[in-house]
């Protein structure tokens, strides 16, 4: 099952007379299960294909599915429905609520889609022990140290089970050691739930983990190979 399928995707972007071509034309199918790493030069236009996959942005030309729904010609409140039960985010600077709770922080996209209280109770639980912070719950984001909250960003991208995760630079901004802790649990979470990674990176360290890895070079993919055979 295809978790997204992107079909000739272009975004330019216009800044008065300027046009960057940041896709050119990215045709990517991504499975259930997979763990991929999304490489290239900066500017290449990593951030740009996962900002059309994770709907926060739509395609110049080009088509979008999300679990095989075109999501292309959707409107912004059907994009914003089918973003919240489809797909988790992690980014680079962690993106926490800095005046919630761990707890809180992870609580918040179980209250945004209405779970009963008894439920999130449990998921946030659940998804705190997961992180290895299930005594972390009551601290602030500035409580916590650069990779904890970290994982409490991928607590928070999986409380409600989307099936696809999208994380662009998630240990860019951590050091050797709690990079590795964020980049287990993600791939524990791959091996035992089976949700979908997509990442961006260009730590060696972390496309090392990666069961695919795609390159991006200049807004096209030039290469794209599975199972750590490059
Ligand atoms: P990467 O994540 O691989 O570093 P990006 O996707 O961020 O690359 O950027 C690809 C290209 O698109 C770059 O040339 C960048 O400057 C340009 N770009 C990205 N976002 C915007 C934007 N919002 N407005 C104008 N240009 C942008
Ligand atoms: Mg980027």
């Amino acid at each position: 099952m295809e978790v997204t399928k992107i079909n000739q995707a272009t975004r330019v972007f216009k800044i008065g007379e300027i046009e960057t071509k940041a896709l050119r034309g990215v045709d990517l199918s991504v499975t259930d299960g997979e763990f991929t790493a999304l490489v290239g030069p900066s500017g290449s236009g990593k951030t740009t294909l996962l900002q059309l996959i994770g709907l926060l942005d739509q395609p110049t030309s080009g088509s979008v599915f999300i679990n095989g729904q075109d999501a292309t010609n959707l409107n912004r409140n059907q994009r914003a429905d089918l973003r919240k039960s489809a797909i988790g985010f992690v980014f680079q600077f962690f993106a926490l609520i800095p005046t919630l709770t761990a707890y809180e922080n992870v609580e918040m996209p179980l209250l945004l889609n209405n779970t009963k209280p008894a439920d999130r109770k449990k998921r946030v639980n659940e998804m705190l022990e997961a992180v290895g912070l299930a005594d972390r719950g009551h601290h602030r984001p500035d409580q916590l140290s650069g990779g904890q909250q970290q994982r409490v960003a991928v607590a928070r991208a999986l409380a409600t089970n989307p099936k696809l995760i999208l994380a662009d630079e998630p240990t860019a901004n951590l050091d050797s050691e709690n990079g590795k802790q964020v980049m287990d649990i993600m791939q524990r979470l791959n091996k035992e739930t089976g949700v979908t990674f997509v990442f961006a990176t260009h730590d060696p360290r972390v496309i090392g983990y990666a069961n695919r890895v795609v390159t991006l070079e200049d807004g096209l993919i030039t290469k794209d190979s599975k199972n750590g055979k490059h």
